[in-house]
């Protein structure tokens, strides 16, 4: 990366690992397919194995709960459907509920029709309405199916986190099965699937130092999995066919191990940085609005919005300043549209939200950089208000 730029895109993805790197560089030599049973085919599958065991324990699960997928979004199509096995007997789901901010590839709603998803509502600061979720799953009729539940550990855009034990205890005393996306949690805040009440969790290895383009999905346990979304030749013990990428699968093991190594380290350092940066944001610019300022939220993030100022038009700015922030979420075709997550919490979508996400790279000095830019950026807006005849703040 172009060292006088600063990157403060994590939630978007975080720059790939030393670790990460030299764990897939080592993998590419290895010309075993991990399916064979000659030693190449068994060296790589063991590689693949220390891998399932490090995504594993960053989320505090068995190994053999671990099935391995491209990323977050396959996790999320395969996990998202009415078509269980449990055991060798079919489950069928017959709705889906899914909160307002979740991410788009939970808001597609995997194989649910149109019909069978229903929207969790969230409060002002982007919380799931406990009391919504309660009266929704006792209007579900269990005659016709169980219900399904998905809820984002951490939201992508604001940071801000669930009550996902509460939202567990809902689920589980409705009898529903609890799909958590945990891929902006996972590295940044700890996570224990053992006795959390989660039937599912899924996350992704470009979130957290990995390659892009590899995912997991972790179960509570063996017995209950969705029918594949990608049947053939049976490989992650036939919940997701097609040959392995032992790369892409060993730099995200690398990066899990990583994650865990420094977990306390890093929420402590990383969270101290982005207080200071908050705290003198909001010294320069008191009418900064930092959504979600009182709430629980990932300690790597800050999505905040200038009055009178685009989200869109600052994001520029900060670019030209050599700052990568960005507006909103990471738009797959480039394109700025309003965030779903403001208007789910019943916020201005028109002058939207600017995300700042830190990580494990972000020194002192780019915090320093990042705030001269800020103060410059906003006394522009605020020499522009002042030119509207708008009372400055
Ligand atoms: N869920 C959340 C909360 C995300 O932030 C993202 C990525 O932006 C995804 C899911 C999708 O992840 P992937 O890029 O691995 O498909």
């Amino acid at each position: 990366m172009n060292k006088s730029r600063i990157y403060m895109d994590y939630n978007a993805t975080a720059p790939l690992l030393p670790q990460a790197r030299e764990a897939m560089l080592a993998a590419l030599d290895l010309p075993g397919n991990p399916s064979s049973v000659h030693a190449e085919g068994r060296l790589a599958r063991s590689r693949i194995s220390t891998a399932r065991r490090q995504v594993a324990a960053l989320v505090g699960a068995p190994a053999a709960h671990v099935t391995f997928t491209s990323g977050a979004t396959e996790a999320a199509a395969t996990l998202l459907s009415p078509h269980y096995k449990m055991g060798k007997a079919d489950l069928f789901i017959s709705h889906l509920y899914v909160s307002a901010v979740e991410h788009p590839c939970v808001l597609a709603g995997g194989h649910f029709a149109h019909d069978e998803i229903s929207t969790i509502k969230v409060d002002h600061d982007g919380i799931v309405d406990l009391a919504h979720l309660t009266a929704l799953l006792e209007a579900h009729d269990r005659s016709t199916g169980l219900p399904m539940v998905a809820v984002q550990m951490a939201n992508n855009e604001t940071g801000i986190c669930q009550p996902v034990s509460q939202v567990a205890e809902i689920v589980n005393k409705a009898g529903g099965i609890l799909v958590v996306d945990a891929v902006q949690a996972a590295g940044r805040m700890p996570i224990d699937m053992s006795a959390s009440g989660i039937d599912f969790l899924f996350i992704s290895s470009h979130k957290l130092g990995g390659p892009k383009g590899a995912g997991a999905i972790v179960s509570a346990g063996e017995i209950m999995m969705p029918k594949p979304l990608i049947p053939g030749g049976g490989q992650e013990k036939g919940h997701r066919s097609g040959t392995e990428n032992p790369p892409a699968i060993c730099g995200f093991g690398a990066a899990c191990a990583m994650a865990l190594e420094n977990l306390s380290e890093s929420l402590s350092d990383i969270g101290d940085r982005r207080d200071a940066l908050e705290g003198a944001m909001r010294a320069s610019a008191p009418d900064c609005i930092i959504y979600g300022q009182d709430q629980m939220r990932l300690v790597n993030t800050i999505f905040f919005c200038l009055p009178g100022l685009k989200a869109e038009t600052a994001q520029i700015s900060f670019d030209l300043e050599g700052i990568a922030v960005s507006a909103g979420s990471a738009c797959s075709s480039g394109k700025v549209g309003p965030s779903h997550v403001l208007a789910a919490m019943g916020r201005d979508t028109a002058l939207g939200g600017v995300r700042v996400s830190i990580g494990s790279g972000t020194s002192a000095e780019d915090v320093n950089r990042f705030l001269a830019a800020f103060e410059k950026i906003n006394s522009k807006r605020l020499d522009q208000l002042l030119k509207k005849g708008t009372p400055a703040p």
